[in-house]
């Protein structure tokens, strides 16, 4: 694997300046008015090294919804607290559906097909709303655990949105708790979930608080285990085959890293032994993918050679 450069910053600059403009190519979720309001010309890469190194170029001290990119912590939690079991009620596999689809949920009798599409991540979340006693306190206490911020916040005018508009996410909880596989009531599971997808976090501190992810399960700023190595291996594992929505196949066939995307435009990349970038740029492609986000990583990681294959 090639090094990261001394110069990092200027790496992460020219990188920056080769995208202006290219946010046309996209458009700005508005699924939630909330969303839709985000400016499309923000845009940030930062990279934080096991070493302890972190470096950013681009809007990185801007907050933005983390969406999709809570699941990868929501199920950290629930792999602690579960254990193997949970993988009786979730399973691994690819879905080749869009992330919110409910058709395979049916076929599959309400066993959804990995923790990072919507089906499995209100599942992960249903884990969480029935072992802890407030779920939503602890999802949010681990996060400005593992970002060492206690000023990290739940945007309350993300999650009004989410609530209102949640329909598609209450239907795919009702079906799985038809088939027996959700424990809570069906609106707390979906407020835990819509509570962690609107975290506001940036480009800096989300890319620190996964270096876990990239060194075996533990922190290597405090040398905390956050997960099991074998743990840490699997959520890669899931992240490489379905992290980037119904273009993972795509996404690893061209960059090579475990990944995982959101539709507030925020995109985390692990690189195993090294370290974690973080991307922002709100306008997405039509698989939900930041269009600027994916450039600025895949931009990075061809060029330092980063892939995992
Ligand atoms: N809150 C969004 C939803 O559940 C998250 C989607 C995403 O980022 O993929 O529909």
């Amino acid at each position: 694997m090639t090094s990261i450069p001394k110069n990092l910053a200027k790496t992460l600059d020219k990188l920056i300046a080769s995208q202006q403009g290219l946010y046309r190519e996209g458009k700005v979720a508005d699924y939630i008015p909330a969303l839709a309001t985000v400016s499309p010309e923000l845009m940030a890469i930062s990279v934080a090294t096991l070493d302890g190194k972190l470096v950013g170029a681009g809007d990185i001290q801007a907050p933005f919804s983390i969406q999709s990119i809570s699941k990868v912590f929501g199920l950290v939690m629930a792999m602690n607290r579960l254990g193997d079991s949970l993988w009786q009620r979730v399973r691994m596999e690819p879905s080749g559906q869009p992330f919110n689809s409910i058709i395979q949920l049916e076929w599959e009798k309400g066993i959804p097909r990995n923790p990072v599409i919507n089906a499995g991540a209100l599942l992960v979340a249903d884990v969480l709303a029935s072992h802890y006693s407030s779920s939503k306190l602890a999802f949010l206490s681990f996060m400005r655990h593992l970002a060492n911020d206690e000023n990290i916040y739940i945007d309350q005018n993300v999650y009004q949105s989410e609530l209102i508009h949640g329909n598609r996410n209450a239907a795919l909880t009702y079906l799985m708790k038809s088939f027996g596989n959700i424990e809570a009531e069906v609106p707390e599971v979906l407020s835990h979930y819509f509570t962690q997808c609107s975290i506001s976090m940036n480009c800096h501190q989300l890319a620190q608080s996964l270096l876990f992810l990239a060194n075996k399960g533990v922190d290597p700023r405090t040398n905390e285990q956050i997960c099991t190595r074998q743990d840490s291996h699997r959520i890669n594992a899931i992240l490489s085959t379905s992290g980037m929505y119904d273009q993972s196949g795509e996404f690893a066939f061209s960059v090579g890293l475990p990944a995982k995307s959101g539709v507030g435009g925020g995109i985390i990349a692990i690189i195993p032994n090294y370290g974690v970038i973080c991307s922002w740029s709100p306008p997405l492609n039509k698989f939900g993918n930041s269009v600027v986000g994916m450039n600025l990583i895949s931009g990075f990681a061809n060029e330092l050679g980063l892939s995992i294959y």
